[in-house]
């Protein structure tokens, strides 16, 4: 494992032990050229899974990007990251047994506010607005591509 410090290619596992929800195997490293300390994870990964964001826009699945939207939803709410992960791992679990590589982000998006319901009420609120404003803005740029075709504007408000 490459040292994020000095780059150096070697580093000794000072300690390993399985994360909380035994989804994966955490190592405390340390460089072996410029001493410095450094975390790892190690986890099953059935397969590879490919997110569709819209009919001709995929890209592989992220594991961080999901941990990351989750606990920017769970912000100063009183849900720990070993929450967030195992909910995370439940998810992505789920995902690699549905027998379809590629997963439209609609669906993860359905399963993580399943997910957060009964973690938080904040948290799913939350996050189901940004992904509702999301949807929302997609179907608004096809309504107002249909209204400048027919050369009317947009007007506010109602
Ligand atoms: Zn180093």
């Amino acid at each position: 494992m490459r040292c994020p410090f000095c780059g150096n290619e070697d580093s000794q596992v000072k300690d390993s032990r399985p994360t909380e929800d035994n989804g994966a195997i955490r190592r405390r490293r340390q460089c072996e050229a410029c001493a410095a300390r450094f975390t790892t994870f190690e986890r099953i990964q059935l397969r590879e899974l490919t997110v569709l964001k819209s009919e001709d826009k995929r890209e592989p699945f992220e594991r961080d990007k999901l941990v990351r939207s989750v606990s920017i939803a769970a912000r100063k709410r009183p849900v720990t990251a070993a929450q967030i992960e195992r909910l995370v791992s439940g998810i992505q679990r789920q995902l690699e047994t549905l027998g379809d590589s590629e997963i439209p982000s609609q669906r993860i998006g359905e399963l993580v506010m399943e997910g957060l319901k009964g973690l938080d009420p904040v948290a799913y609120i939350r996050f189901a607005s940004v992904y509702k404003d999301f949807r929302e803005a997609k179907d608004f740029e096809e309504f107002a591509g249909n209204v400048s075709e027919a050369g009317t504007s947009k007007r506010d408000g109602e």
